[in-house]
């Protein structure tokens, strides 16, 4: 059977992208190698999907480092407010939550994916299930989709929507960007971004501070010359092998991109106070300290920072916790205040692509047109979702641009085919 458009991969992008050619009146079929459709989708915002976010464009656009401009375009036609529209027009009530990230009402993923499967089932598109597409064949008219179990199958328009390379158990195993080869396109060198950091400062490899978490703290990545190249105010967290947390995942694609120059480590700087000016803070401390002479010096400070980074920067400035402010040198407090608002310490590297969050790089969006995001190579042959060398941090966008690229391609692969 011959269909007007074949979308590989059931992921957001490829439910998004058959749906939206479905309706325009293609028959449409849905490849999926798994046996389950939107694995990744169900995992995210912790198994709550979160499904877009509720900023304004400008502020979506901000939040997709990774070629995020690109989908200036796509959004004047599809953007992330269509996106709340289209989910509460399919019953699919969403509630907003902090940084604008927009939930299902039910807090469960199975709601949002549910609910494109039985769009696309009242649509009547097909979709099968445990098909991994082996490989792709382009013809002058038509292209064949070759089935690893040796069936073959003829389409006008081709839509792949396979992912990225990150977490591959969920079904996105990097597939796609073969195929995009194939057809002339450039894949952008692949890495990992929203990904834990790891480092081999001794505080790390003798876990003093595994398991601390810090709130709301203001964390840069440095360049060569000891500037931030981007600085991120939100929680964060020290493991057994670095740091992990939001501050640190939205951190982590700078970081990457400065040790792929060739850098062996790159600095991060730490201010646990970003609130509080540090001059201000320090005479409000010798202040208390001159006003409870026999009060403990750790008492004084406590409640500035958690007991445990307190307990760990005293040590490290040699200063008995229990010792009374009276007899505490100025200087050494002045040297730990400087300390929690500059804490600085280097990153070896991250962990790998497959444990990463998001795939940075992928097909090369100047290689694709913005407006319908067909391929500038290949007639009927389009692009969408995480293949592309567009990535965003966590918090809704990723799935936006997902979405939104779906969205476009599968109207336009339909309209081409017809
Ligand atoms: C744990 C986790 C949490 C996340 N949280 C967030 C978040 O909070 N906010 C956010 O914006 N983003 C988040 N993301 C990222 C987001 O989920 C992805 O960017 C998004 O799912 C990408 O959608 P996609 O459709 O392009 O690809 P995918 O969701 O990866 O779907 C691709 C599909 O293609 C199928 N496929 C692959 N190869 C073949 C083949 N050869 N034949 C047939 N089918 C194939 C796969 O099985 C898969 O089902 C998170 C990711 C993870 C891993």
């Amino acid at each position: 059977m011959t269909y007007d458009v074949v979308v590989i991969g059931g992921g957001p992008s490829g439910l998004m992208a058959s749906i939206a050619a479905a309706e325009k009146g293609a028959a449409t079929l849905l490849l999926e190698k798994g046996r389950k459709l939107g694995t990744k989708l169900a995992i995210s915002g912790g198994g709550r999907c979160n499904v877009t976010n509720r900023l304004p464009e400008d502020e979506v656009i901000k939040h997709i480092p990774g070629n995020g401009k690109f989908l200036y375009s796509p959004f004047s036609v599809f953007n992330n407010y269509d996106i709340i529209n289209f989910f509460e027009g399919m019953g699919v009530g969403l509630k907003e939550e902090d940084h604008g990230r927009m939930f299902p009402v039910s807090n469960s993923a199975k709601t949002v994916v549910n609910a494109l499967i039985s769009k696309l089932d009242k649509l009547g598109a097909e979709v099968r299930m445990n098909t991994p597409v082996k490989a792709v064949h382009y013809d002058e008219n038509e292209h064949t989709i070759m089935l690893e179990s040796g069936e073959k199958i003829v389409t006008k328009s081709l839509v792949v929507a396979v992912g990225g390379k990150a977490v591959p158990h969920t079904g996105s195993t990097g597939d796609g960007y073969a195929w995009a080869t194939k057809a002339g396109h450039t894949v952008t060198e692949l890495y990992p971004t929203e990904v834990a950091l790891t480092s081999s400062e001794t505080f790390i490899q003798n876990k003093s501070l595994q398991g601390l978490s810090l709130r709301e703290v203001s964390l840069s990545v440095l360049n060569t010359k000891n500037k931030p190249i981007i600085t991120h105010q939100m929680d964060m967290i020290f493991t057994h092998f670095g740091i992990s947390g939001p501050a640190v995942l939205r951190c982590s694609q700078f970081v990457v991109k400065e040790l792929m120059k060739g850098r062996q480590e790159v600095p991060m700087l730490l201010d646990v106070i970003p609130d509080r000016q540090e001059e201000q803070l320090t005479q409000t401390i010798f202040k208390s300290m001159k006003e409870n002479p026999k009060k403990s010096i750790k008492n004084i400070l406590k409640g500035l920072v958690p007991e445990r980074l307190l307990d760990y920067m005293l040590v490290t400035h040699n200063v008995d916790a229990e010792q009374k402010a009276a007899t505490v040198s100025k200087e050494v407090v002045r040297n730990v205040i400087h300390e929690l608002k500059t804490f600085r310490f280097t990153i070896n590297g991250s962990l790998p692509l497959k444990k990463a969050f998001v795939t940075g790089g992928g097909v090369s969006i100047k290689e694709v047109m913005p407006k319908t995001m067909r391929s500038k190579y290949m007639h009927g042959l389009y692009f969408c979702g995480e293949i592309l060398d567009i990535h965003g941090y966590t918090g809704g966008y990723n799935i936006t641009s997902a979405l939104v690229t779906g969205r476009l391609a599968g109207m336009n692969a339909a309209e081409e085919s017809l």
